[in-house]
């Protein structure tokens, strides 16, 4: 069937190549189905008006040169063009939108505190180096709403883009455009996305290709803290998500007492980057060890035996 005059070409049959708009579509059709089946190809040649036998080998042809590495869900792959569809400016308008219709807070997802001792006294904790009590508090906060610690699911803060997208309107002509152009009724847009768009020009193609990902360094859904959004290899991203976090080493002085920061150790994923301080890419998630008093005695004795 031949496309109607108001429908994008996705495909020139004179000279037997696809249109942009056709590229995007095979890859992203691609991407979700490597092979097709007889139904679906003839839906794809209905579509865009390319012979099936055509069809067929351009598949085999993107199957060879795209082995499978990592997944990239369509979505994905729709929310990183779209996201660079739009101009920096608008990225950042926004993200203003976002931030002025919700209530974030700086706060520390307990479950990533151990039981041995209290959100609230972090801050207390000494330390004769920089790396202090209230060096840890804000290591540890994110930008988050409160209740998206309540979620036990995998739940993410998202905002919904439509062609009559009318809530955010820093973006409105945009949506219309992207999803008319893209036959997309509606796309769920990460908000940490929208907020690493805010802060570049442009997001990498490596985003489209699997081995590269859009990570928060504290795995938390909801959180928009700009220090904990990064872009990482897919590996590294996924181990986060099992990682225990950096080790902090307390001594108490008394039960009252504030305690003294002895050793603070990154986590794994801290280490590999290997340029700057270690802390600053380490996961947000911090196990506590407590020194008891043979540990402390030890410690003294040590102490005593080096200034003698
Ligand atoms: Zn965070
Ligand atoms: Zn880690």
């Amino acid at each position: 069937m031949e496309s109607s005059p108001s429908e994008q070409m996705l495909y020139n049959k004179t000279t037997k190549r696809f249109t942009q708009a056709g590229h995007f579509y095979i890859n992203s059709y691609f991407i979700e189905t490597r092979y097709p089946t007889n139904n679906q190809f003839a839906a794809i040649e209905k579509h865009t008006g390319c012979p099936v036998s055509t069809l067929r080998r351009k598949f085999c042809r993107m199957r060879k040169q795209f082995p499978l590495l990592t997944y990239v869900p369509l979505r994905i792959i729709n929310t990183i063009n779209f996201l660079n569809s739009i101009t920096m400016e608008e990225a950042i308008a926004l993200k203003t939108q976002i931030l002025d219709a919700n209530t974030y807070e700086f706060l520390i997802n307990p479950k990533h505190v151990n039981e041995k001792i209290t959100i609230n006294e972090i801050s207390s904790f000494t330390s004769n180096k920089i790396h202090d009590g209230k060096y840890l508090k804000d290591f540890m906060s994110c930008l988050i709403k409160s209740d998206n610690f309540n979620h036990s699911s995998k739940h993410d803060s998202f905002i919904n883009i439509t062609p009559a997208c009318t809530t955010w309107s820093s973006i409105k002509e945009s949506a219309k455009n992207f999803c008319t152009s893209h036959s997309i009724n509606k796309l769920r847009i990460p908000i940490h996305y929208i907020c690493l768009r805010a802060r570049l020009p442009i997001l990498p193609s490596t985003l489209l290709e699997g081995n590269v990902r859009i990570s928060r360094l504290c795995s938390t859904n909801g959180c928009i803290r700009e220090e904990h959004i990064v872009m990482e290899n897919t590996s590294i991203s996924t181990g986060r998500e099992h990682c225990g976090g950096i080790i902090v080493v307390l001594r108490p002085y008394g039960p009252t007492a504030s305690k003294r920061i002895l050793k603070i150790q990154p986590c794994e994923h801290g280490v590999q980057h290997v340029d700057g301080d270690s802390l600053n890419f380490s996961c947000r998630k911090m196990q506590v060890s407590i020194l008891d008093e043979i540990a402390i005695a030890y410690l003294d004795s040590l102490y005593k035996t080096c200034s003698s």
